[in-house]
């Protein structure tokens, strides 16, 4: 799925060559594509685009005038991709979903016009347009935060605001704005931190470290893919080669040399070093777990349920062997996990320690 880098240098490129152009019209192969019915597409026709931004990992054409603006708001999702032709240009066959046609306009970048179109090179059509007023298009964001630009104390108080592993609160659209899959491997590999750590566990020099590796993560990547685009961004993919560990499952570590593990879950996998991100833990993997147990979860939110029962059932003091253990997902069974990575305290002896503590 394209995620912040790929999205910002999309927008630029829209950008360039559509504000200032007036909207001829809207020309969709699927009807499917288009998710709302209200304004008309036919509203949309014969305005100028005032401006183009990235909602999340959507990206908004505004159409003028002000006051009265409407947006198109595109989501790529996985497969979802644009091409720039010139005016007119058909819808390609098979891939091909809509057709932005805009036109000439002297005194822009690109005076001659052309038409943006929208492919999606994928069986499951999931990408789609929604064509909203300002109150829509407030309604469509899904108010996670824009790291680059906050302040470690706003992302700080926005990790902890709920519990879940680093994976999923990075790759959270809620909490956090633009960061996908691809993202945050690259995000977590290169602060040097666990996948499933929980952020709850995490203290402030951690996240002012995830903090910074988000910063330059993206913004190493926005130039790279920027440098790379040319005339109009055309390789947009989710695995580079230049990538340190996403998509590299079995390639050697370009810091330690050790070969890169993978968590894999439903139709998705994650990308991690173990020995840079984990003191060498290989975290459990669903094809593993099924010829050792078949129990491991498929899902972030699955295994995150399983840690937090686990914890509930032995509750270990913070800051003992224990928690700190749990706070790994070990390649063993959950069952042996249960058994051996936190074992219950006795509660006699939990309740004799806390007694000894408060009578001090
Ligand atoms: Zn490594």
């Amino acid at each position: 799925m394209p995620e912040l880098p790929d999205v910002e240098v999309y927008v630029e490129h829209v950008a360039a060559r559509t504000v200032g152009h007036a909207l001829e019209r809207v020309r969709l192969a699927s009807p499917f594509v288009l998710r709302t019915a209200s304004p008309p597409l036919s509203a949309a026709h014969g305005r100028s685009v005032t401006g183009v931004k990235r909602l999340g990992k959507r990206i908004v054409i505004t159409l003028g005038p002000g006051g009265d603006s409407l947006h198109l708001v595109i989501h790529l999702m996985i497969a979802g991709r644009f091409r720039w032709k010139g005016a007119g240009a058909p819808i390609p066959g098979k891939v091909g979903l809509a057709a932005f046609d805009f036109a000439p306009a002297v005194g822009t970048p690109h005076p001659e016009g052309g038409s943006l179109l929208l492919t999606e090179a994928s069986s499951k059509k999931r990408a789609s347009i929604h064509l909203v007023d300002d109150a829509g298009l407030a309604a469509l964001d899904p108010g996670g935060l824009e790291v680059l630009g906050s302040s470690v104390e706003d992302f700080a108080a926005r990790l902890r605001s709920e519990n879940h592993t680093l994976k999923r609160a990075l790759t959270d659209p809620r909490l956090f704005s633009g960061i996908g899959n691809a993202y945050s491997d690259e995000i977590l590999f290169f602060a040097r931190m666990s996948p499933v750590k929980l952020t709850s566990r995490l203290d402030d020099e951690e996240i002012a470290r995830l903090h910074a590796s988000i910063h330059t993560v993206l913004e190493e990547w926005t130039d790279r893919l920027r440098r790379e685009a040319g005339d109009f961004p055309e390789k947009v993919t989710a695995f580079r080669p230049e990538m340190a560990v996403h998509g590299k499952f079995g390639k050697p570590c370009p810091r330690c040399g050790t070969p890169i593990q993978r968590i894999r879950y439903a139709d998705n996998e994650s990308n991690y070093c173990a020995k840079c991100q984990t003191d060498g833990k290989l975290l459990a993997d669903r094809s593993l777990s099924r010829l050792m147990r078949g129990d491991w979860p498929k899902t972030l939110e699955e295994l995150e349920a399983k840690k937090e029962r686990g914890r509930a059932a032995a509750a270990p003091r913070p800051g003992s062997f224990a928690a700190r253990a749990a706070s790994f997902i070990p390649s063993r069974p959950p069952a042996l996990e249960s058994a051996e990575a936190t074992p219950p305290a006795p509660p006699q002896r939990t309740r004799s320690k806390r007694a000894a503590r408060a009578s001090k």
